[in-house]
């Protein structure tokens, strides 16, 4: 079987990790600092916050914009989780935007369709690597006096025109186990805001800022050392990661292009996309569904997932509830049953490749 991911870390990671076991020092310490500055160098923003999680880091984020009840957050329904539940735990209104084929994310245009009188931040969702048209996004925002939170959990690294997500406004980023850059569970809050990464920081660790001197009602949202010495090695080697997976991605494309009814991802103009997930859409016009091709992988020894199967609100819990208002998404609502994610990873050979390609084209062609 070819995994669809593949959790593998290096002998700078065992050494950093022994180092700060042996210390005895393992809460949030000086390697979390360290990971915190070579990330927000990596990134191009003035600060970088490191907290338990990605989850944690939206909450956070939203929170010090100062939301009140009913005031609304735009994102999109095409999404982990995590985006919504993040909104809700921060006391905010969810309302969505539709989506673009083509990056899979939501668009300036739609997304200015959803803005209302309640409206204070759009949150955009960089899905599967690629950040979205951060341009027209930003634009946007700027006119209508809006605040940007990047849910960029998914894309450490990616950028428009050289300019990284996370840069736009608040940055959001996970270090989940899957994700491209890894703590087991672990968070990033980015932003060039001084007054807003000082009152991230004293929120993170109970509101306190000198020892017993509590300024708010603060939590505990600290990362630890023991998981910035899992993380500090990787940044180092990000950009040999996002090459292989990029080479891995254009050698599934170019092998996956002619077979009939399947759309393989494109890196949009001007963007790098790291390639979190390689997402292809087994569209009708393939002959077979969605599911019945994920299975048929499966059976051929190829992993997948389908990353979402469902619309981030569709589900009993989301449904009447004043604070997820629902409307209508043509695009995301078609996209969502054609999505189909292949292994990309760096640990794939070049057999690997050709077999994924081989398996999908022959699951194609006997449909
Ligand atoms: C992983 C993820 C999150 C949440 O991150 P956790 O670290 O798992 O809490 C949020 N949004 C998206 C799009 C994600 O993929």
């Amino acid at each position: 079987m070819i995994p669809i991911t593949v959790v593998e870390f290096g002998e700078d990671a065992e050494r950093l990790v022994l180092e700060v076991l042996r210390s005895g020092s393992v809460a949030q310490g000086p390697l979390v600092k360290q990971f915190e500055d070579r990330f927000a160098q990596m990134i191009g923003v003035k600060h970088a916050i490191a907290v338990n999680n990605g989850t944690t880091s939206l909450v956070a984020a939203l929170s010090v914009l100062d939301l009140e009840p009913g005031d609304e957050v735009v994102t999109s329904p095409f999404t982990f989780v995590a985006t919504l539940n993040a909104i809700l735990e921060a006391g905010a209104t969810a309302r969505f935007a539709d989506i673009s084929e083509h990056d899979f994310n939501v668009t300036a245009e739609n997304l200015a369709g959803a803005i209302t009188d309640r409206t204070r931040v759009l949150m955009p969702v960089h899905l599967y690597g690629q950040i979205a048209d951060m341009d027209g996004i930003a634009a946007l925002a700027a006119e209508r006096g809006l605040a940007i939170v990047e849910d960029s959990a998914q894309s450490h690294g990616s950028a428009l025109a050289g300019r990284h997500a996370g840069t736009y406004g608040l940055g959001s980023f996970s270090f989940y186990a899957t994700k491209n850059i890894t703590t087991g569970e672990g968070g990033m809050i980015t932003t060039d805001d001084d007054v807003l990464a000082d009152r991230l920081r004293v929120l993170r660790n109970q509101g306190m800022r000198a020892r017993y001197q509590y300024e708010v009602a603060g939590h505990n949202w600290r990362l630890t050392d023991l998981q910035a010495a899992v993380g500090l090695p990787q940044l180092g080697a990000y950009d040999t990661v996002v090459e292989t997976r990029q080479s891995n991605a254009e050698y599934l494309s170019a092998g996956l292009a002619e077979v009939p009814g399947i759309v393989v991802p494109r890196q949009q103009r001007d963007r790098r996309h790291v390639w979190h997930q390689y997402t292809i859409r087994v569209t009708p016009e393939s002959g077979i569904s969605r599911d019945e091709f994920v299975s048929k992988l499966g059976e051929r020894g190829v992993g997948a997932g389908i990353y979402y199967p469902k619309l981030v609100f569709d589900y009993p819990t989301y449904r009447d509830r004043d604070d997820v208002i629902i409307d209508e998404y043509p695009v995301a609502e078609r996209i969502v049953q054609e999505v189909v994610s292949l292994p990309v990873h760096t640990h794939l050979t070049r057999d690997d490749l050709d077999r994924i390609i081989s398996v999908v084209s022959s699951i194609v062609d006997e449909a």
